[in-house]
């Protein structure tokens, strides 16, 4: 298979045709600030409203693709206000909010933001200019999103026009299909990682990926607000900043869990107590900062993965402080492949906790036997989408080829991840029901998850328009040569 071949596939994808058509206009379109938008593609750190106020944007709201308002339920903080929750609406200028005829519209009632690309004067709502507060350059950001365009879930269980074609596949092109998939994939998540080490550091953008990876998908935003605020948090604490609980209190306090009076299962009382010794204290100097509870979305979150726990976990990783240069040695020495999961455990695990080794929540009974912080399938995913393409953003633009290779075999390596329900619908749209055989190793899935991103996600249920499947026909070797072992090229993904 020639080399870049899926690269070169994706750009007709309607959503990048969509994007780089748009970048001859004289402002962008809607469509491209509202991705803008959607993945935060601005300085989160530094955000002003026209008015001149201080912006944090706590959750971004979801996408809304119905008629109202482009967002619903975003969080967002002016100043040092509290937190306000409400609708945020997306147009390329402040005149709009008017012309659009906003104003007279109840399903607008609840926007609390209106975005626009650029203005001097703010509308009658508080205004942010993306034009000029964007963290990369506008061209950049382009083609960053032009594949990011998250469409809402098809949320169909029947397999796609593609199923076929890609099931006709001799094995290795398939395979070979989804590892250049697969590094597409890893790419733009190593190149989202190097825009933020810009911005803030390495180390800083490495604990924003790790925060934001423990809030699963439904979490994220506040995790990686935590990450955000973790500098504070860590000055706040200052001489006792080596003190796991001392940390814990304050993620916790500041993410808003701390309850106000002490919980009545047995043996949380005592630890709620020294959490609460801790906060009080502090409380004061961090109002401004704690999160509503509403940010948190806890409906049907497994125990073992509630944000309260990984909290926890993450007040170890910073009270010990040196994540990132295990990391780094992790990564130079060598490894087995065998050997993958447990050896990047050995760097992430932390020790016994007298309290959250035994609880999954501040409010849950203590559970008969030890549970460990992290286990290895959420230590692979750590892995595949932050870890390994942070490491090799950095052995890149460190100029360390032989690095950042070594970085890529073991990428291509690491083991399959748990399936989900995202892996699982890929796999009945882009296969079919029959089960095909993939390869064991995560990247397989990864390919599978960004085909689904760059196809599916701008086409319907019914896959009206995408070219894919026509794609994939091409590399179907006719029934009648199936005795060679394949006619397309091997090639590495690069
Ligand atoms: S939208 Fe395209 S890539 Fe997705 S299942 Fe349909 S044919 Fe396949």
């Amino acid at each position: 298979m020639p080399p870049n071949l899926y690269t070169r596939w994706r750009v007709v994808s309607p959503g990048w045709l969509a994007l780089r058509e748009s970048a001859v206009a004289d402002s962008p379109p809607e469509r491209l600030l509202q991705l803008i938008w959607l993945h935060q593609r601005v300085r989160r750190e530094a955000l002003t409203t026209l008015d001149g106020r201080p912006l944090t944007v706590l959750h971004p709201g979801f996408w809304n693709r119905e008629a109202g308002p482009d967002f619903r339920q975003a969080v967002i903080q002016f100043d040092r206000e509290a937190p306000v929750s409400g609708d945020v609406e997306v147009d390329v200028r402040p005149e709009c909010w008017r012309q659009h005829r906003h104003h007279e519209n109840p399903a607008f009632a609840e926007v609390r933001l209106h975005v626009v690309w650029s203005g001097q004067a703010p509308g009658p709502l508080p205004t942010l200019a993306l034009g000029d507060q964007l963290d990369a350059p506008l061209p950049d950001v382009e083609s960053w999103l032009a594949t990011e365009a998250a469409a809402a879930s098809l949320g169909i269980a029947q397999a796609g026009r593609c199923a076929t074609p890609l099931r006709e596949l001799l094995p290795a092109a398939r395979e070979e299909l989804l590892r250049q998939a697969a590094w597409v994939r890893f790419e733009r998540k190593a190149g989202a990682i190097a825009v933020r080490a810009r911005a803030v550091g390495w180390d800083r953008a490495l604990w924003e990926g790790l925060f934001s990876a423990l809030g699963y998908k439904r979490n994220t935003w506040p995790m990686r607000r935590l990450a955000e605020l973790s500098p504070k948090l860590l000055a706040t604490a200052g001489g006792m900043a080596e003190q796991v609980l001392v940390l814990q209190a304050l993620l916790l306090g500041v993410a808003g869990f701390l309850p106000i009076e002490p919980p009545r299962t047995a043996g949380a009382g005592a630890y709620w107590r020294r959490l609460w010794d801790v906060w009080w204290r502090e409380q004061a100097a961090l109002d401004g900062w704690v999160l509503p509870r509403s940010l948190w979305r806890l409906h049907g979150i497994r125990p073992a993965n509630h944000p309260q726990r990984r909290i926890a976990l993450a007040a170890h990783w910073l009270a010990e402080g040196q994540v990132p240069r295990r990391l780094e040695a992790w990564v130079q020495r060598p490894v087995l492949e065998r050997d993958l999961v447990s050896s990047l455990l050995g760097c992430l695990q932390v020790g016994h906790d007298g309290f959250w080794s035994h609880h999954w929540t501040l409010n849950s009974r203590a559970t008969p036997g030890p549970h460990p912080l992290l286990g290895e399938a959420r230590c692979s995913d750590l892995a595949v989408n932050v870890i390994l393409p942070w490491l090799w953003s950095r052995a890149t633009v460190g100029g360390d080829p032989s690095l950042s290779a070594q970085i890529e075999q073991r990428y291509f390596a690491w083991p399959a991840g748990e399936d989900n329900a995202v892996l699982k619908l890929a796999c009945r749209r882009l296969l079919g029901p029959a089960p095909v055989r993939l390869p064991p190793q995560a990247a397989a899935q990864q390919g599978l998850l960004q085909i689904v991103r760059d196809f599916c996600d701008h086409a319907n249920a019914i896959c009206e328009g995408c070219r894919f499947p026509e794609l994939v026909r091409t590399l179907v070797v006719p029934a009648s040569d199936k005795t060679e072992p394949s006619t397309l090229p091997e090639s590495s993904t690069r």
